[in-house]
């Protein structure tokens, strides 16, 4: 991968020393503790990583760093080769209202600060239809949880235009902007029972839900999910799973530095790998960063390092293996996100030109010309996709309704991006 690169021409924003060092490994094997080899030789091998061999990557010392991002690099390229996806998005925060509390967030509001409670249809179409005009293809629903259990101005707002809950008021929306614009919902409701994900998949292409967690522990009082029941990993695991059994196109992730130990995010990263062995459903693994925010519970925490979010995304390759797509969000590491790279990603997430992260305000996402010079700067290419990844486009393997097959494949390329490429969203072609 990316083997004569150099390091000087690239971007000075960020470590050039850095990006040198990592490029210059060539045997990720040489000079690795025996601990540290017995993980990563079956890795290198194509073997899944018993759980035993996975722990080892927990003894990963300071200066062995490098070697297991190469390894992930060297699996993401023999899965992916060099191609690096990202999703044209608008983030439409339908409501921010949410019965729960994590001890991080800022988006949740209560009815004191969200007047208008619920976005409206003709707000919805008006941010979507904008999207549209700017070449975005996904329609990103990311809302609080079940506001309705908690606050009764949410009932009563959506009793008085006809819904029972939350998530039947996203049906209704979802199937506005797939019947009124080009774009394709992807839904980020929370969590979800079988029925409700039963009727959302005929108007949604794919679905999402952090695990964020496996651990109980961050529920228990003092933890960051101490007043979130719907972030137990129970409640998260069992909507993973529901969404395997219904062949739904699934998003998830772990959420790292909120307090969990490194053995409990390799741990994180098992569990979604034995769903996806079950099921083969998950579409793509996001290795988010915690950000401190002002005005939260947890505003007073430290925040991951780079190298501490380098460990997590190669490990992640490591155990996920080459086909698994890895993203990271670039807005939440806005000076170093080039570096993942080169520890094993293949996907940037969802991008707006014209909306704003509503979770990480503060973080802007990067222009797509921006996020494509660096890209190509360390020799990889990046491509447009849908909110569905090119693997789950075949229908006869179930993953996309009937309704939904001619429309998606009507947006696609042969490789399964969007047409036309990332021409037309920075005016080149490659
Ligand atoms: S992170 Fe999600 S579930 Fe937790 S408080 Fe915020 S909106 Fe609610």
């Amino acid at each position: 991968m990316a083997s004569g690169l150099s390091s000087k021409g690239l971007t000075a924003t960020y470590g050039t020393d850095r990006i040198a060092a990592l490029l210059n490994v060539n045997d990720p094997l040489r000079h690795l503790s025996d601990g540290m080899k017995r993980a990563m030789e079956p890795a290198l091998e194509g073997k899944v990583l018993s759980k035993e061999q996975a722990h080892m990557l927990l003894g990963c010392a300071p200066d062995e760093l490098d070697s297991i991002c190469k390894a992930a690099s060297i699996l993401r390229d023999r899965g992916k080769g060099h191609d690096v996806s990202f999703s044209p998005k608008v983030f439409i925060p339908l409501t921010m209202l949410c019965r729960d509390f994590c001890g991080y967030c800022t988006f949740r509001q209560d009815p004191a600060q969200a007047p208008h409670l619920y976005m409206t249809p003709e707000e919805v179409l008006e941010v979507a239809r904008a999207g549209e005009r700017l070449g975005c293809t996904e329609a990103l629903f990311t809302l609080g949880e079940r506001p309705e259990q908690r606050y009764p101005e949410a009932k009563e707002w959506l009793q008085r235009h006809g819904y029972k809950t939350t998530l039947e008021y996203l049906l209704y929306v979802s199937r506005l902007v797939l019947d009124e614009t080009s774009l394709l919902p992807h839904g980020n409701p929370g969590t979800m029972s079988r029925r409700e994900m039963e009727g959302l998949r005929d108007v949604n292409v794919s679905m999402g839900v952090m695990l964020e967690n496996i651990s109980q522990r961050l529920c228990e009082p003092g933890g960051p999910h101490e007043l979130a029941p719907s972030k137990y990993p129970r409640a998260r695991m069992k909507t993973i799973e529901t969404a395997g059994k219904l062949k739904i196109p699934f998003t998830t992730g772990i959420l790292i530095g909120i307090g969990e130990t490194l053995e409990e995010r390799v741990d994180s990263l098992l569990a979604i790998r034995e769903l996806h062995q079950r099921y083969g459903h998950i579409q793509e693994v996001i290795i988010q960063n915690f950000r401190a925010k002002p005005n939260t519970a947890m505003s007073g925490h430290s925040e991951p390092v780079a190298d501490d979010l380098l460990w997590t995304v190669a490990v992640a390759r490591l155990i996920l293996g080459p086909e698994a797509n890895i993203q990271v969000p670039p807005n939440l590491s806005a000076r170093e996100y080039p570096l993942f790279l080169l520890a094993g990603i293949n996907d940037w997430g969802g991008i707006s030109p014209i909306t704003i992260d509503y979770v990480n305000p503060e973080a802007p996402w990067p222009q797509i010309a921006t996020l494509d010079k660096k890209t190509r700067e360390l020799g990889f290419v990046l491509r447009p996709r849908l909110p569905v990844y090119p693997e789950y486009l075949d229908s006869k393997d179930g993953y996309l309704r009937d309704g939904l097959e001619g429309r998606v494949k009507s947006m696609t390329d042969e490789d399964g991006y969007v047409k036309g490429g990332i021409g037309r969203y920075v005016g080149h072609t490659s």
